[in-house]
């Protein structure tokens, strides 16, 4: 299977539903968080992994093993093993652990939990609310924790419905690079 062509495809077929309570679609939102990072300068791998943070809402019928275990899933867990398959790690563990990242920030940023938009604040009590202190050393333990916080706050950015951004077709350059630089071991 060529991954690259399988995500062209996701995203020109399956990215137009609403982002949350925001303004904009699932891929204007990629697509900002895609070029916050490229802005940022962040490496291709990072880039790659803010682009497809949120697949999961998007390849519930895509997933090899999503039958098994993914329908019920939550859409990091599902996106981060799915990434697993075609990436290596540098991509799907920002990804896998995006959302665990914000119960980490309201820990430990009190400013933090104040930014958050209304739809985030909704589902950070389903998510379980801000860490404990345990949970959050546990996070920090992770080798990937600072990517998944960078990718947090760029996620949170990426929700303004008038900003102008490259196409699907400008990243493709950070997919393969990602692909070369982060082999699936
Ligand atoms: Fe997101």
């Amino acid at each position: 299977m060529d991954i690259r062509q399988v995500l062209i495809d996701i995203y020109a077929s399956k990215a137009n539903g609403r982002y949350g309570l925001s303004d904009v679609n699932q891929l204007q939102h990629a697509l900002q968080s895609a070029a916050l990072a490229e802005r940022d300068g962040e490496s291709s791998t990072f880039i790659a992994a803010a682009l497809l943070h949120d697949v999961g809402h998007m390849i519930h019928e895509h997933g090899e093993d999503a039958a098994d275990h993914g329908i019920d899933d939550t859409h990091e867990e599902l996106a981060g093993r799915w990434l697993a398959q075609y990436f290596g790690p540098e991509v799907s563990e920002p990804v896998r652990l995006h959302v665990p990242a914000k119960r980490y920030l309201c820990a430990v940023d009190q400013s933090y939990f104040g930014k958050l938009s209304l739809d985030s604040v909704k589902s950070l009590a389903l998510q379980g609310g801000p860490m404990s202190s345990a949970e959050v050393t546990e996070f920090e333990r992770n080798p990937h924790f600072e990517a998944a916080v960078r990718l947090r706050k760029i996620d949170d950015r990426a929700k303004d419905p008038t900003a102008n951004t490259p196409d699907f077709l400008h990243f493709v350059r950070h997919i393969d690079a990602a692909i070369s630089a982060s082999p699936v071991s």
